[in-house]
């Protein structure tokens, strides 16, 4: 059976530097074998979490419990976490297998034992044929497996991983991106990934905590930040979004009722229900948006005119006018075909209330 109780619990937790509020009153389970992710702007309190969490920080208030014991004021070392860090901090006049042994007899393990984890480890992260290398005689990609290695070696509960593929280039980056998934995987340890690029927490999160100014914004997986963000800050910092505002006529059951450029639009509702006449903001992904030469069958369609568009390769974003002042603008992606062939006629463009999240501001 598994072990149902999380591994880590945030509780409550604040830092403050001065005046600065980096953590405000942080509370979270962090459940065995997950990769959560904590993303956010620089300066929101990702790295403050992280280094609390790795006993390199104190909190002004709160604790962190660890496997049901109380490690807030535990130095790093007896802490059954590891991490690994942006610039991999490997030991430049050490081999590959040296820097990877070295944690091994910091805990005073015997030859044999480290020669044996040793062996285990590159073989699981296909260093073997890199042991006696120096890390300058690595790829970046290659050197950052090997701080992973050295990171992984100990068995910890815990991998703190602070914006570890931050030196690599874009395509590597996401190579990297799937291998360490795929990693965490195999291993099923519990790895708490900190960046500030949000395609990369998409890609390889269970879960993301979306912070802001030292609070939880969002907490969910990728596809519920991604498709119902609970906030404008969510809905603009992950993916592109369309942000209409308008005044709420009603609710519907779970949706809510909004006029928006003349028209009628239904779409999910927040976790706390505006008032109707109450001016709020939806948000509606640019790919969600169908293009139909006649009013289509969706809950939600709007009539306008193809005033732009930007060829992406894949795809093309357009732009479209709407409204009688054709003031307000709708963007959306359409493969390149399609978005070649819409001319300058009016167009209608639909979209479901599902794929249109109403926020709390
Ligand atoms: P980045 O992505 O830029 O690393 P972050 O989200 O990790 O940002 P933190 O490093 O956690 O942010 O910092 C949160 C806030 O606390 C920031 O305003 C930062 O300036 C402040 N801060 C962090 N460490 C210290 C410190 N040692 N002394 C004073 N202020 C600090």
């Amino acid at each position: 059976m598994t072990d149902q109780t999380p591994l880590v619990r945030i509780d409550g937790l604040s830092k403050h530097f001065g005046q600065t509020v980096a953590l405000d009153s942080l509370t979270l389970d962090i459940a065995r074998g997950e990769f959560v992710t904590f993303l956010g702007p620089s300066g929101c309190g990702k790295s403050t979490t992280l280094r609390i969490l790795g006993g390199f920080e104190r909190p002004t208030t709160g604790r962190v419990i660890l496997d049901g014991v109380d490690v807030t004021n535990q130095p790093p070392e007896k802490r059954h976490v590891n991490m690994v860090f942006q610039d991999y901090a490997l030991f430049p006049h050490m081999t590959v297998a040296q820097n990877v042994s070295f944690g091994l007899e910091l805990k005073g393990m015997g030859k044999a034992a480290i020669s044996n984890r040793l062996t285990e480890i590159l073989s699981f992260l296909e260093l073997e044929a890199y042991a006696d290398r120096y890390p300058v005689q690595l790829s970046g990609g290659q050197r950052q497996r090997v701080a992973l290695a050295r990171a992984l070696a100990p068995d910890p509960a815990l991998l703190l991983l602070d914006e570890p593929l931050g030196a690599l280039d874009a395509k590597l980056r996401g190579q990297v991106q799937q291998e360490l998934k795929s990693i965490q995987r195999r291993t099923d340890k519990t790895f708490f990934f900190v960046t500030h690029d949000q395609e990369e927490a998409l890609t390889m999160s269970d879960r993301i905590v979306v912070l802001n100014k030292g609070r939880v914004e969002q907490d969910g997986t990728p596809e519920q930040l991604y498709f119902h963000p609970a906030s404008r800050f969510v809905a603009q910092f992950i993916g592109e979004t369309n942000l209409l505002s308008g005044r709420v006529r009603g609710t519907d059951g779970d949706r809510i009722v909004m006029d928006w450029q003349g028209t009628t639009l239904t779409g999910t509702a927040p976790a706390s229900v505006p008032d109707a006449g109450q001016t709020v903001t939806a948000s509606v992904r640019l790919e969600k948006l169908g293009f139909h030469n006649e009013r289509p069958q969706t809950e939600n369609a709007v009539q306008g005119r193809v005033v732009g568009r930007t060829f992406l390769g894949s795809r093309m974003a357009m732009q479209i006018a709407v409204g009688e002042t054709e003031e307000a603008q709708l963007r959306a992606y359409v493969d390149a075909d399609t978005g070649r062939a819409l001319g300058g006629d009016p167009v209608w463009i639909g979209w479901d209330a599902d794929h249109m999240a109403v926020l709390n501001d």
